[in-house]
């Protein structure tokens, strides 16, 4: 296993983690199995003493979730790794693990809407101060770092306008300050940004979206040096229990086997859509990283390998319009998943950013009028001729109206 971190990403998804029993399985084993046995009382003495590793209960670990750790891992660059049962529980460990009363949290604005929630709803009621800045503006940062904190928590590419935050600076101020920096990473992937390559901390994921990438589980993951996440998550995690159910965990090895795959061709779906969509006379933008006109393009391609699998794109109107077009998709669906197979549309403003309201929203750039779209697996041509249709669509209502 130790030569694991040389191999090539394609090679690691396949095989990284894997732990054959004695009976010597290809596929990695499905261990759905809540308890452990012991040879003899001595042996669960010396378990609990730590004295020798062995499972004893699938809150604290399983060899199956440990599978899929060990092939994270592997993958990010980590030293360790923590499945969680969703991407929620792994922000959330990864936070209430590391802050206490008195702690200072600052936080890009463009969250994910729970991430956002817990930092401005939940750390607050237990004394935690937290404060918002926008990720893209570098005095902020350096602004709210003068003083103290413990974490910061920053999401890039951002959802749902793909704002790229330069994480290499924002993890020097933070350090100067004394807090640890954790990237949510669930629009780029391990294998197109690294956000520990780039000083970062703790990394989080949804397995939810691209790991899974089918629909099918949820799940989430935590990875960080082997003393943080062994001496401050595992604990938390240990005795609060957002543990993965084993069964999930497998769906995921197997999801990860084609992640590079499928990564590769939704992204090239992607850049070909995004580029398609742009030369529309009804879109009046586009915001996708690897495209010239994103305002962030440079930083963008300088810490990620690609534009990802995700964009976002102004229809010329408002609300009217965007429904209108999304209402005249015949193959992509509307949903608010993402990183998945089958392409889906939403409309951020009255759906996931629906709950933070108008203000906080003009603040983000989520416009009435914008519509972001996960790239799935599909032919990219019947994809652009669904998204042209469905454009063509909005003049067609003008016209008779
Ligand atoms: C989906 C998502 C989450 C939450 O993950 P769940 O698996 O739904 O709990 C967190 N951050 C980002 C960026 C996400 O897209």
């Amino acid at each position: 296993m130790t030569d694991s971190r040389n191999w090539r990403p394609a090679t690691q998804a396949v095989r990284a983690g894997q732990q054959r029993s004695p009976h010597g399985e290809t596929a990695e084993a499905l261990y759905l199995t809540s308890g452990y046995a012991y040879d003899d009382a001595a042996q669960a003495e010396a378990t609990f003493k730590g004295e020798i590793a062995h499972y004893q209960y699938s809150r604290f670990g399983n060899p199956t979730v440990t599978m899929l750790e060990g092939r994270l891992a592997a993958l990010e660059g980590a030293e360790a790794c923590r499945a969680t049962a969703t991407g929620m529980a792994a922000v959330h460990a990864a936070l209430a693990c590391q802050v206490k009363a008195g702690d200072r949290v600052v936080a890009s604005r463009a969250l994910f809407g729970s991430c956002h929630w817990i930092v401005s709803t939940l750390l607050p009621r237990y004394g935690i101060e937290t404060e918002f800045v926008d990720g893209a503006d570098l005095d902020q940062w350096r602004r709210a770092l003068a003083r103290p904190a413990s974490a910061v928590l920053l999401e890039s590419p951002s959802n749902p306008c793909l704002e790229i935050i330069d994480i290499r600076a924002v993890c020097t101020l933070a350090h100067a300050a004394g807090a640890l920096v954790m990237v949510d990473n669930v629009f780029a992937t391990p294998l197109l940004q690294r956000p520990i390559e780039l000083g970062a901390d703790v990394v989080m994921y949804s397995a939810t979206k691209h790991l899974d990438g089918q629909g099918r589980v949820l799940g989430g993951a935590v990875l960080g040096s082997a003393k943080w996440i062994g001496e401050t998550l595992q604990p938390f995690i240990r005795n609060t229990g957002p543990s993965i159910s084993p069964f999930n965990a497998w769906v995921l090895l197997k999801g990860l086997e084609t992640l590079p795959i499928r990564i590769e061709a939704m992204q090239r779906n992607a850049a070909a859509i995004a580029d398609f969509l742009a030369t529309r006379p009804q879109v009046a933008r586009v915001l996708y990283p690897s495209r010239k006109d994103h305002p962030q393009h440079g930083l963008a391609m300088r810490q990620m390998l690609g534009g990802g699998t995700v964009m976002a794109f102004e229809l010329r109107g408002g609300k009217a319009e965007a429904f209108r077009a999304m209402d005249a998709l015949r193959l992509i669906d509307i949903s608010n998943n993402l990183g998945d197979a089958k392409s889906m549309v939403t409309h951020p403003a009255t759906t996931t950013h629906m709950r933070i309201g108008a203000e906080e929203r003009a603040k983000l750039g989520i416009s009435d009028a914008m519509v972001r779209l996960s790239v799935g697996l599909e032919d990219v041509r019947d994809l652009t001729e669904d998204l042209g249709a469905a454009l063509d669509a909005i003049d067609a209502r003008q016209a008779a109206e």
